[in-house]
């Protein structure tokens, strides 16, 4: 009886949703308590400029040390930290992180990586978040520059006129723009030309079947073709074997990032993994060279 079918269809749909919209409360409250508690910390993973055979920047990579559960990734709890708009203060607190682990470096003759931090959607649409950006870089007497900030394609492409005036504002405020995830989402490359990006962000999407797949290979070879006659830089991420660092040299890719060099990384760990990728490129002086 297919009326029976759909009634009982419709309730365990319904007990389903109810579930999940428990569980989401749930997630809120704890992370509204752990970011009273500074369960928060960020990792970094560092991106390599293969021209100069040096680390050139890292990527903050946010994680949750849950006094139970452990390290936990941001893709369980992103989603929810945006849909209860817990994400704004979030956000915030990996930006001021982000400038304290810079200062860090600065003083340990780091000064010359930049940090790539991800911004979320609301994040990013919030009208107040190049002002804070402006007082956080104040505040921490960081020069914006420094500071990458990382926009995936979805994000720009809903509403486009919208995004350029903001993208606009960060610009001329000094920091560095980059597109995250590139490849993934709908927009064209004719789009690139108008968005004031200073570096786009191949997906691990592409480099993943590197050389295995043609087509993945095309289109990353496209991908930087075109990114540098538009005089952007690209990162490629997920770079995992020799065979796709090769690729990625002889199609002239910028930087390569990925668990080849390293993975995500807690501060105190950075100088010395750092020290150790630039003698495995190359510099064996340790210092000075990769200075840009
Ligand atoms: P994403 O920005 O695309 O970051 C790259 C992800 O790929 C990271 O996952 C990183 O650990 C992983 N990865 C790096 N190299 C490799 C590799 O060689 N192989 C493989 N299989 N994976 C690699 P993670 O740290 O779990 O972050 C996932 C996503 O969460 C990020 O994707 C980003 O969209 C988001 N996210 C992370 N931190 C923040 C944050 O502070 N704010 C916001 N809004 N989003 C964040
Ligand atoms: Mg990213
Ligand atoms: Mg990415
Ligand atoms: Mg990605």
């Amino acid at each position: 009886n297919v009326k029976q079918h759909d009634r009982n269809g419709y309730r365990f749909f319904s007990a389903r949703m109810k579930e999940a919209l428990e569980a989401d409360l749930f997630l809120e409250r704890e992370l509204q308590r752990a970011l009273q508690n500074d369960e928060f910390e960020l990792y970094y993973q560092p991106q390599v400029d293969l021209q100069l055979g040096c680390v050139s920047g890292l990527e903050a990579l946010l994680r949750w040390k849950h006094p139970q559960r452990g390290l936990i990734a941001p893709d369980t709890f992103i989603s929810v930290a945006e849909r209860s708009g817990l994400i704004i203060p979030l956000g915030q607190l990996v930006l001021r992180k982000a400038c304290r682990s810079y200062q860090i470096l600065d003083l340990l003759g780091l000064g010359h990586l930049r940090i790539a931090i991800n911004l979320s959607a609301l994040q990013f649409r919030d009208p107040l978040f190049p002002r804070t950006f402006q007082q956080i870089m104040t505040e921490h007497q960081v020069n914006p520059a420094q500071i990458e900030l990382e926009l995936t394609e979805s994000m720009l492409m809903t509403n486009i006129e919208e995004a350029i005036m903001i993208l606009d504002q960060l610009k001329q405020l000094g920091a560095t723009l980059a597109i995250d995830d590139f490849g993934t989402g709908y927009s064209s490359l004719s789009y690139l030309k108008r968005l004031p990006v200073d570096i786009i962000k191949v997906d691990r999407a592409f480099v993943k079947d590197i050389p295995d797949n043609e087509n993945d290979m095309e289109i990353t070879a496209a991908v930087i073709a075109m990114a540098h006659k538009l005089k952007r830089k690209v990162v490629a991420e997920g770079v995992e074997t020799l065979m796709q660092e090769q690729f990625l040299r002889d199609n002239d890719c910028d930087y390569l990032q990925g668990y080849r060099y390293s993975p995500p990384l807690p501060e105190s760990e950075l100088t010395s993994q750092i020290a150790r990728i630039d003698l495995e490129l190359g510099n064996s002086s340790g210092n000075g060279r990769c200075i840009q």
